[in-house]
């Protein structure tokens, strides 16, 4: 801000009766017109200034008023209005009557000019400073100057007008408020609905999905209910065959047995014929029983703390009487030490059997291979062979149960093996996966819990 010496006032005039307060009111509405305010900040400074000059009348029985303007460092002008009290103000402060006054104007205060105190208000006035050169202001001084001021009685009609005024705005305030207030309570009927609405959808939609659960749940009992009873029924079966085909099997024994009556060439052949079937059947009703019972749950795996090894050496030499062929070798690696784990020994010898037979029944030439692997806090069992493969899309299937891949070599069995061994190793707490390509050998991994389940 400039300093407020370096400029003469705009106009003075002196605060010491009671009619000096409309002067002082009206001069102040002048002054303000004059420096480009508007209307109703004209009348905001007015009245805080009405005010200031009552409390300094009351207080301290009057006051020297003088209206300046100010460049202010934001490029605007600022419009200020000194009373200097003719006493001191009791302690230096002051305070206006009534609180509203100072938020009529920007700054209302008590500061200190030279050993004096002054009261100080001033408004932003709206118009750039260069507006009001020195000339400008000049020309006002003169202008305030010239006129002269009106009679309590001016005053009083001005604040009529003014009053008036003021009652319009505040009608018209109404009127927009009342159009308003219809407005939001359109939007609130509006938005009421769409909530009933959407609560209804939400309502409708709740009532589908419970719904949907119940038939859900219904579903997966039936689903349920029906596979107990197909384990039932295959378990039943298959134990009702077990006696008649190991009869069949024993009386073709004794036909063929030297002991008995000597059979033609022919009848020998026939009765051979009947004691491969019968013994195929009792494999497959073997087996039929093993998969019924191990997902009727009825296989209990006993848990123990299991060398591998001596698993191994077992597996190795039970199936070197099935690795017959001298052009597949079956390698069983020695597992890294220590190589225990927390398993049934019966149930994942069965397992690792069953991978191993079926490479070596599939696998012509090359080798099948099985090595122990330790993962952290698994073990990974993997049967490699250098066979057919298998390709992507039946990655799955075969462990259907029956299943067994059209077109591969005529080698016999059940197409319950690789269902059997997938069942028992989820028993154990693991999982068993193929990794296969056709012509690039298959690869079988057993994962099982080194803790067990
Ligand atoms: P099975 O061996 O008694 O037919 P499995 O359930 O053990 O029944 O296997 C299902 C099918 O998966 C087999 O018939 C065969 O087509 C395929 N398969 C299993 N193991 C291998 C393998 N190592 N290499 C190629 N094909 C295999």
């Amino acid at each position: 801000m400039t300093d407020p010496l370096a400029r003469p006032p705009l106009l003075q005039m002196a605060l010491r009766i009671e009619h000096d307060i409309f002067l002082v009111r009206q001069r102040g509405r002048e002054v303000a017109a004059a420096v480009g305010l508007e209307h109703q900040d004209q009348v905001r400074i007015a009245t805080a200034l009405s005010e200031v000059a009552r409390d300094l009348l009351h207080g301290v029985g009057g006051a020297d008023v003088s209206f300046h303007v100010d460049d202010g460092s934001d490029g605007r002008c600022h419009l200020r209005v000194d009373l200097a009290p003719t006493r001191p103000l009791p302690s230096d402060r002051y305070e206006p009557q009534s609180g509203a006054v100072a938020r009529l104007v920007d700054r209302l205060g008590v500061i200190g000019v030279g050993r004096d105190t002054v009261v100080r208000m001033s408004r932003r006035v709206p118009v750039a400073a260069q507006a009001l050169t020195q000339e400008r202001l000049a020309e006002l001084r003169t202008e305030l100057g010239r006129s002269a001021p009106g009679s309590a009685l001016d005053e009083l009609a001005a604040q009529n007008q003014q009053l008036i005024a003021a009652l319009d705005e505040v009608r018209s305030q109404r009127d927009e408020l009342a159009v308003l207030n219809e407005e939001l309570q359109e939007t609130n009927r509006g938005v009421m609905a769409l909530y009933g609405q959407l609560s209804e959808e939400l309502e409708e939609t709740n009532r589908g999905v419970v719904a949907l659960y119940a038939e859900l749940d219904e579903k997966s009992a039936q689903l349920r209910a029906a596979s107990e009873s197909k384990s039932r029924f295959l378990a039943n079966v298959s134990h009702e065959l077990r006696a008649p085909v190991t009869a069949i099997i024993g009386l073709g024994r004794l036909l063929a047995d030297s002991a008995s009556d000597p059979l033609t060439e022919e009848q020998a052949e026939q009765v051979g014929l009947i004691r491969s079937s019968a013994s195929d059947l009792l494999t497959l009703v073997n087996e039929l029983l093993d998969l019924a019972k191990a997902e009727s749950g009825r296989i209990e795996p006993e848990w123990a703390d299991v060398d591998l090894r001596p698993v191994f050496g077992q597996l190795r030499g039970t199936l070197r009487a099935v690795a017959t062929r001298p052009e597949v070798q079956l390698v069983v690696e020695e597992p890294p030490s220590p190589a225990t784990l927390r398993t049934d020994e019966v149930l994942l010898g069965q397992v690792l059997r069953n991978l191993l037979h079926n490479g070596l029944k599939f696998t012509e030439r090359g080798e099948v291979r099985l090595r122990a692997r330790r993962q952290d806090d698994t073990w990974l069992l993997t049967v490699t062979d250098t066979g057919p493969g298998i390709a992507p899309e039946l990655h799955e299937r075969i462990f259907e149960e029956f299943y067994q891949v059209p077109g591969a070599t005529r080698v016999g069995g059940t197409g319950l093996g690789l269902p059997y061994a997938r069942r028992l190793t989820s028993l154990l707490g693991g999982s068993l996966h193929l990794h296969s390509e056709p012509g690039r050998g298959s690869t079988f991994t057993v994962t099982l819990p080194a803790g067990g389940a």
